[in-house]
């Protein structure tokens, strides 16, 4: 275990020196997970799409068995996450010009105003073509009932990692993690390989806080720019 590694839950836990320890940062990066969203109103991993739990929908096998199927249940979930805004936990590490690296695929980062996000599971306001490459606006799932790349035909991926599939960016997650000089676990519990590894890929002394809950109240106060 880290050994400045030091857990908020209360506006109280955030002392004076933490403040200033934060605000000197050079170089803060942010690991964010589904706590994170928790506040913009997104439907969880339990809650039934067409009668299936949406961490069925992501395991793949829906996909894999049947394109129709697997977007015409797409089109739901998309539609609940095309409604859900980014909260101020998001708009806190934007403000803040955090380098984020999420486990989310809502995309709220990006949303907020964040330019260095690393969205390791993929966002699902995407599409792309395991074929040739290409990244399409989701928006074609609601055009076509199973969306195809307009460029060579292939019927196009989710732009998510489905269960099962490798993680992308990992290795510049790493190198951000070795060049922090704070770090923030925002809502995740960090379980995932190989997310996992992120906190020990830090310079020894480097601070680690982690945040589970209320991210969204305790964000803005961590992070703003001028202390009174
Ligand atoms: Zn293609």
């Amino acid at each position: 275990m880290h050994t400045s590694h030091t857990t908020l839950k209360y506006k109280k836990d955030i002392t004076k020196e933490i403040l200033e320890s934060i605000q000197h940062a050079q170089f803060p990066v942010a690991i964010t997970g589904a706590g994170t969203s928790k506040a913009s109103g997104l439907p969880l991993l339990g809650d039934m799409i067409d009668g299936v739990p949406l961490s069925q929908f992501f395991d793949g096998s829906i996909f894999r068995a049947d394109k129709e199927r697997f977007y015409d249940s797409y089109r739901k979930v998309l539609r609940l996450f095309l409604q859900a805004t980014p909260n101020p936990a998001h708009l806190a590490l934007a403000e803040r010009e955090t380098f984020v690296i999420t486990q989310n695929i809502d995309g709220l980062h990006r949303i907020a105003g964040s330019e260095r996000v690393l969205e390791i599971h993929g966002n699902i306001r995407e599409l792309r073509c395991i074929n040739c490459g290409l990244v399409e606006s989701s928006m074609r799932a609601l055009r076509y009932p199973v969306p195809r790349c307009p460029d060579c035909h292939e019927v196009l991926h989710p732009g998510i990692t489905l269960e099962g599939e490798e993680v992308r960016h990992i290795s510049r997650a790493t190198d951000w993690a070795g060049r922090a000089d704070l770090m923030l676990i925002v809502g995740t519990q960090l379980f995932a390989h190989p997310v996992s590894k992120l906190p020990e890929a830090t310079r020894a002394g480097t601070p680690i806080f982690e945040i589970n809950e209320n991210a969204e109240v305790l964000l803005p106060v961590l992070l703003q720019q001028e202390h009174s």
